[in-house]
């Protein structure tokens, strides 16, 4: 992903709409490019900011924009173990059925 592919991502992130592989690859360039990382607070500066200005919350950049990319970055996670699993649940289930038909003929 490039700079300009980032940026234009930047609201889906933001929204949580990103699907599995483009937030995987808008995370690697988030973790290998300053000027992105700082483009992404600036921009959540703004879309989170003024809600919270309306409201009179307390507003951290910094430390809300983190939590968020922990998220993402946990959901993204889990999501993989569970593709993982399935694929791991599918290939028993086959074997076994292999097994079985193979013991039947012996019967
Ligand atoms: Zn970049």
């Amino acid at each position: 992903m490039d700079h300009k592919e980032f940026c234009s991502h930047i609201q889906d992130f933001l929204y949580d709409s990103l699907d599995d592989n483009t937030l995987n690859e808008f995370l690697e360039h988030m973790d290998s490019c300053a000027d992105c990382r700082d483009e992404l607070s600036t921009q959540y500066l703004v879309y989170e900011g003024l809600e919270r200005l309306e409201t009179g919350a307390t507003f951290d950049v910094d430390k809300d924009l983190s939590e968020i990319v922990e998220r993402e970055r946990h959901r993204l996670r889990t999501r993989t173990a569970l593709t993982h699993l399935a694929t791991a649940a599918e290939i028993f289930t086959v074997t076994l059925f292999c097994i079985v038909m193979a013991l039947l003929r012996f019967y």
